[in-house]
C-alpha cells in the first residue's frame, strides 16, 4: 500500500461543508484515500513525504466539459471572429482529418495542461468520428489519460444528423444510429467503473439538438439508464440553437429534452445560457447539472450564463474549459478566475465571491458529475486529489491575506507547483511527471499542422487566412 504525507503546509483549504482551513496543517493518504487531515496528524513519515512549507494546498479542480481533440484546431485564423454555427461549419472539415494518433496526442496536450493548472478530474465529450477513419478513437484519449494519471470521465459522443438529413454537420463526420449504439455499449462495458475511486467513468453524450436525431436521443437515454451511466449534451448554448429547435421541432431546447427523456439528476448539460426562469426552476427541481464554460461563451459571443439564478434554483453548476478550439486553452484554474471576473462584470453584487467561484470548480463540479461522495473536497475518506501553489512566489507577494481567494483573485500565473491524483504525484515543480514535454509539444504541433494542411487540400480553403 502506498502512503503519502504532506506536512506543515502554509494552509490547507478543504472546501468541506464548513469550509475549514488548516494553517500549518498536514495530510496523510493511504493509496487513494485521505486518512488524516488537520494540525494533529499522527504520522511522521510515508512512502512519499512532501515538505509543504510556504505552500497552500487546495482540492483538485474538476473539469465538467471539454473536447480534447480540439486542442489541435486552436488559434486557426479562419475560425476566429465567428459565432458557434459558422465556427462549427469551418472546423468540421478540419476535424474530418482526425486519426487515432491525433486523438491520443491532442488528449496528452489538453489533459497535460489541465493537470498543470490544478485539475485532477476531467470529463471529455468526444463526438467526432470521421467515417473515413476506422479505429476506436475514444480509446486513444483514455490511453492518454491513463498515461498521465488524471482521473478521467470520457463521454461517448455522437452525431447522426448530417446535412443531407437537415442537421448542421457534414455527413462525413456522422455515424448511423446502430453503429453509435453498438460502440456506446462497447465503451461502457470496456471502461466504465462505478466505484468511488474509479480512474475512468464513462457517460453517453449525443452532441446537440442540431446534430442528432430524436430517436438517437431517446435510445441513448434508455441505454444509459440500463447501465446506470450519466448523460451529457450541449444545450441552450446559442440563440441559433433555440431558433433551430423552434423551427424544426416546434419546441424550445429544454422542452425537446423533456420529450426525449433527457432530464433528471443523471443528466448534465454544457452551457445552459438561454433558459427562461421557469426552465431554470425545472432544472433545479430535478437535480440536473450544468457545465459553465465562461471563456468559450465569451469567445463565441454566446451569452452570459445566469449564474445566480442557477445557484438559487439548486441547479448543480460545475465549471468547464469547453473544447480548446473555443477557449483556446485547457487552463482550469484560469477558468475559475474567468468565471469570477465575468460574473463580477455582468452581475455585480450578485456575482459569486472568489471562494464561491473556487467551490463551483471543485465541489460544484463534483456534484454536476454525481461524484461528490469521493472527490471535490479534502476530507477523511475522500480521494487525495489536490494541487499546491508556492505562496512565496513574487506573483503572490502583497496578496497573502486570504489563502482561499488567492489563486482566484491574484491568479496571475496559473500553473501550479504540484498536482496529486489519488495520492500520486503527477505534476512536480510545475512539470508533468514522466513526460518529455518538449518532445510531446513538437509531435503534437506537427500532427496538428498535418490535419490543417490536409483539410486545406481537400476543401481548397486556406485555414491560415482570416475570412
Ligand atoms: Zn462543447
Amino acid at each position: 500500500m502506498a502512503t503519502l504525507l504532506i506536512k506543515n503546509a502554509r494552509n490547507i483549504i478543504t472546501m468541506d461543508a464548513e469550509r475549514r482551513t488548516f494553517p500549518g496543517g498536514s495530510l496523510y493518504a493511504r493509496d487513494q484515500r485521505i486518512v488524516a487531515i488537520g494540525t494533529d496528524v499522527p504520522y511522521e513519515t510515508a512512502d512519499v513525504v512532501i515538505d509543504a512549507a510556504g505552500r497552500i494546498v487546495y482540492p483538485g479542480l474538476i473539469n465538467t466539459h471539454h473536447h480534447l481533440y480540439q486542442t489541435f484546431t486552436r488559434n486557426i485564423p479562419r475560425a476566429q471572429d465567428v459565432e458557434l454555427f459558422d465556427w462549427l461549419l469551418t472546423l468540421y472539415d478540419v476535424w474530418r482529418e482526425l486519426r487515432p494518433e491525433d486523438v491520443y496526442l491532442s488528449a496528452m496536450v489538453g489533459l497535460g495542461e489541465l493537470l498543470k493548472t490544478g485539475c485532477t478530474t476531467a470529463a471529455d465529450h468526444f463526438y467526432c468520428f470521421p467515417n473515413a477513419v476506422s479505429g476506436e478513437l475514444i480509446d486513444e484519449e483514455i490511453r492518454a489519460a491513463r498515461e498521465l494519471g488524471i482521473r478521467f470521465y470520457p463521454t461517448r459522443g455522437s452525431m447522426n444528423l448530417g446535412r443531407s438529413a437537415g442537421g448542421l454537420p457534414p455527413d462525413e463526420v456522422t455515424q448511423d444510429m446502430e453503429t453509435i449504439l453498438r460502440d456506446s455499449r462497447r465503451v461502457i462495458e470496456t471502461y466504465h467503473d462505478a466505484s468511488p475511486f474509479a480512474m475512468t467513468r464513462v457517460g453517453l453524450a449525443p452532441c446537440s439538438p442540431f446534430s442528432v436525431s430524436e430517436d438517437l436521443l431517446r435510445e441513448t437515454a434508455r441505454m444509459a439508464r440500463a447501465y446506470g451511466v450519466r448523460l451529457h449534451t450541449h444545450l441552450a448554448e446559442t440563440h441559433d440553437e433555440e431558433a433551430y429547435c423552434l423551427e424544426k421541432l416546434g419546441l424550445r431546447p429544454l422542452e425537446y429534452m423533456e420529450r426525449t427523456e433527457w432530464i433528471g439528476n443523471d443528466v448534465w448539460y454544457a452551457h445552459g445560457i438561454h433558459f427562461r426562469d421557469d426552465e431554470i426552476r425545472r432544472l433545479g427541481a430535478c437535480g440536473c447539472g450544468v457545465a459553465h464554460c465562461p471563456s468559450s461563451n465569451m469567445k463565441l459571443s454566446s451569452g452570459v450564463f445566469p449564474m445566480r439564478k442557477m445557484l438559487d434554483a439548486g441547479v448543480k453548476v460545475g465549471l468547464g474549459v469547453d473544447g480548446s478550439a473555443s477557449n483556446d486553452a485547457s487552463n482550469l484554474l484560469g477558468e475559475v478566475r474567468q468565471s469570477y471576473l465575468l460574473h463580477k462584470l455582468a452581475a455585480g453584487a450578485q456575482a459569486p465571491t472568489a471562494e464561491e467561484s473556487l467551490w463551483i470548480g471543485t465541489v460544484g463540479s463534483a456534484r454536476a458529475l454525481g461524484w461528490e461522495d469521493a472527490i471535490g473536497s479534502l476530507e477523511i475518506g475522500k480521494a487525495a486529489d489536490l494541487f499546491m501553489i508556492d505562496a512565496r512566489k513574487l506573483e503572490y507577494a502583497g496578496a497573502l491575506f486570504d489563502d482561499t481567494a488567492l489563486p482566484v483573485v491574484a491568479g496571475i500565473t496559473h500553473n501550479v507547483e504540484t498536482t496529486i491524483v489519488g495520492g500520486r504525484v503527477v505534476v512536480r515543480d510545475g512539470r508533468l511527471v514522466g513526460v518529455d514535454e518538449g518532445a510531446l509539444a513538437f509531435r503534437a504541433q506537427t500532427a496538428a499542422a498535418r490535419m490543417v494542411a490536409a483539410a486545406g487540400r481537400r476543401t481548397g480553403i486556406d485555414y491560415l487566412r482570416r475570412r
